[in-house]
């Protein structure tokens, strides 16, 4: 019976991919990837390494959970080292936890190899510090997928206080996620950043306010992080400054 790994590929650039994760690819016998893991870091798994698509669309699972649980199991039981490779980081919104109680509950050996999660790593490479002494010094990660209303919804109340508010997989529910973040007792004026495609050369920023987003929404196409808080005003002084930012897109300034 083999291993499994669970490995996060980090936000899009390769770079930042971890030792142990380029390690753990140069070994595999099967990776199966998701759709936010670029195509160069699979260049590092070996010649006849089996690459297997499983990713799935926002809205449209074309492959369920369940079936990506299956395919581990099935593929531990006819190769050595299975490497189940993620954006960002396997435990931050990745499944990550369930696919690793899935293996233990089938006698599987399973590793985790954590990633650089999106939630910090893009917010970064656009300037903007998730935490900044005497602007934030607490930060919360929220899914922005779970519709507003639904019965297991996120309570937005509990982000009233928090400093900064990272949303992820939030484009679609944007308007609703600001109008609810602002209904609870958030500023409306205050900043909001969306950026697309983080720390790849197609990354691009937006920035707005909440009350800008709750009434007339700008154009945002996923996958981005959006960023809610006083940090965000960091962007514009920062964006001058930091290297990585000059390979990055110019953004479309709102607010
Ligand atoms: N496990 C991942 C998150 C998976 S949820 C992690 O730790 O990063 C998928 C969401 O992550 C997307 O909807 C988007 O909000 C965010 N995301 C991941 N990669 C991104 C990127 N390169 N640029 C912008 N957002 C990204």
């Amino acid at each position: 019976m083999g291993k499994v790994y669970l490995v996060g590929a980090g936000p899009g650039d390769p770079e930042l991919l971890t030792l142990k994760a380029v390690r753990v690819l140069e070994e595999a016998d099967v990776v199966l990837y998701d759709r936010l893991v670029c195509e160069e870091i699979l260049s590092y798994t070996k010649p006849g390494c089996r690459l297997v698509y499983v990713g799935k669309e926002d809205g449209k699972h074309t492959l369920p959970q369940e079936e990506i649980n299956r395919l581990l199991v099935y593929y531990a039981g006819i190769y050595d080292n299975v490497v189940r490779l993620k954006g960002g980081d396997p435990f931050v919104f990745g499944r990550g936890g369930e696919e690793a109680l899935y293996l233990m509950e089938h006698g599987i050996a399973c590793e985790i190899v954590p990633g650089i999660s999106s939630a910090y790593s893009v917010p970064a490479y656009a300037g903007i510090p998730v935490t900044f002494r005497g602007l934030a010094s607490s930060f919360a990660i929220v899914t922005g997928h779970e519709a507003v209303g639904k019965r297991k919804s996120v309570d937005w109340r509990a982000f009233k206080d928090v400093d900064t508010l990272v949303v992820l997989m939030g484009v679609r529910n944007r308007q609703r996620i600001a109008t609810e973040l602002i209904k609870f007792g958030r500023n409306p004026n205050e900043p909001v950043a969306f950026i697309e495609r983080g720390t790849t050369p197609e990354q691009r920023v937006v920035v707005s306010t909440l009350r800008e987003v709750s009434t007339d929404p700008p154009e945002v196409n996923p996958p981005a992080v959006m960023v809610v808080g006083k940090v965000v005003g960091l962007h514009e002084r920062l964006r001058e400054f930091l290297e990585n930012l000059k390979q990055t897109g110019e953004g479309v300034y709102h607010a």
